[in-house]
């Protein structure tokens, strides 16, 4: 192992006596945003001000800091590009990837999928108004599912509620047999597991930059175009900075060249100064170190709790290799435990209908800290401690 994540975690504000076992939702905050953006904000929006886009760089942040990610999950430089939220980049991938495949009316994805890339879905279909269906499988019957009646293949690899982590390599190669465009989300993939966007030929990815890769809450998000769709993928959010010469105020549209046609509107520099300072953590992170490390945090706490809390139900794979980095167990009274934990200082979170979540983070995660959170859980469930009112209030967000 070269990675040393004692290192790592010096690079992290960690309040005192929090354990936090939720970068899988909202990395912390890298100590070198803080400077960043301070320095960002006086020196070039303060001092330079409109200048800035091109004295400071602005104009290529959202490339070159694409191309920081890039190196996380094997894209080529110039395929990725960042802006907007996920969402949004759902919103353009599946459309271009549509497009590319004119005479076929079905996106298959599955039930794992986050909500938000189904109702995307369902509304740019919808959109569309072409008699397009939306058809959503079992996690596990996908690979079946797959033929030349399916226009795209749309799915999330890591499995937000679960941890399940579908095989990118494998179902991209039966798509392509059969005729078929994928659209992977790395929401929980990217900064979590190794990922080879090149290796396994995907055509379109998107993910976003709060989780594990630490940007800040609402940090942009990316989206990647593979180099052989890049001139020929059609941009549906055809915004000027998507245009091939923004400054021309043309009235027509014409698409920019590469990925550069993906872009849509202004970008947020004051995130992707965050979000750059983020990135540095990773400079010397060798993925199969942080894998390594990943899978014998999750594999300790499933051991652990399994052990010592009888009560809560297994919710992920069991087999390392067919989990991201993030463990889930079920309790009927799933949302009162966490919130007692959350009392205790151990941040996991909650996802309906029964399910407690823990995200495992090795730049700032180790053996030390699942130790002691398995101690708080296994206090709170042989205590009844979250059998009190205040735990069963619902917050705004679980
Ligand atoms: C977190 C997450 C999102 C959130 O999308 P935003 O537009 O950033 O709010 C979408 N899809 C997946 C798979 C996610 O895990």
């Amino acid at each position: 192992m070269t990675t040393d994540f004692s290192r790592t975690k010096k690079l992290f504000h960690m309040p005192q006596g929090m354990i936090y076992l939720d970068g899988n939702s909202l990395g912390p905050l890298p100590l070198a945003a803080k400077a960043r953006v301070a320095g960002m904000l006086t020196a070039e929006w303060g001092d330079q001000l409109i200048k800035g886009w091109n004295s400071a760089g602005w104009m290529m942040q959202p490339r070159r800091i694409g191309d920081r990610i890039g190196k996380l999950i094997g894209a080529a430089e110039g395929t990725i590009v960042m802006g907007d939220t996920l969402s949004i980049k759902v919103h353009q991938a599946l459309a271009s990837a549509l497009e590319l495949k004119p005479k076929r009316r079905v996106v298959l994805s599955d039930n794992g999928n986050f909500p938000s890339d189904l109702y995307i879905a369902r509304g740019l279909l919808k959109s569309l108004d072409r008699g397009y269906t939306l058809e959503i499988v079992e996690p596990e019957e996908v690979e079946a599912a797959i033929g030349d009646h399916v226009a795209v293949l749309m799915l999330t690899e890591v499995d937000y509620r679960t941890g399940r982590l579908h095989d990118m390599k494998a179902l991209t190669e039966k798509a392509h047999a059969a005729g078929v465009l994928t659209v992977w989300d790395l929401a929980h993939s990217a900064g979590a597991i190794p990922v080879d966007l090149t290796g396994a030929k995907a055509d379109f990815a998107v993910g976003c930059t709060y989780k594990y890769l630490n940007g800040g809450p609402g940090a942009p998000a990316f989206i990647y175009v593979a180099p052989k769709h890049q001139d020929s993928a059609r941009p549906a959010l055809s915004g000027w900075l998507g245009h091939e010469a923004p400054f021309a105020f043309d009235l027509d549209y014409r698409p920019g060249a590469g990925i550069d046609r993906m872009r849509v509107g202004t970008p947020p520099i004051i995130a992707l100064a965050a979000l750059d300072a983020a990135l540095d953590a990773w400079d010397g992170v060798d993925m199969a170190d942080l894998r390594r490390v990943s899978v014998a945090l999750t594999t300790l706490f499933i051991d652990e709790i399994e052990k010592r809390c009888p009560e809560l139900v297994l919710n992920s794979p069991r087999d390392a290799a067919k989990r991201g980095s993030q463990v889930s167990f079920r309790h009927p009274q799933g949302y009162a435990v966490m919130q007692a934990l959350i009392a205790r200082g151990l941040i996991g979170d909650f996802r309906a209908p029964d399910s407690i979540r823990f995200g495992f983070t090795p730049l700032y995660i180790g053996e030390a800290e699942v130790r002691a959170a398995v101690g708080i859980i296994e206090d709170v469930l042989t205590r009844r401690l979250w059998d009190a009112p205040e735990y069963h209030r619902k917050a705004l967000v679980t």
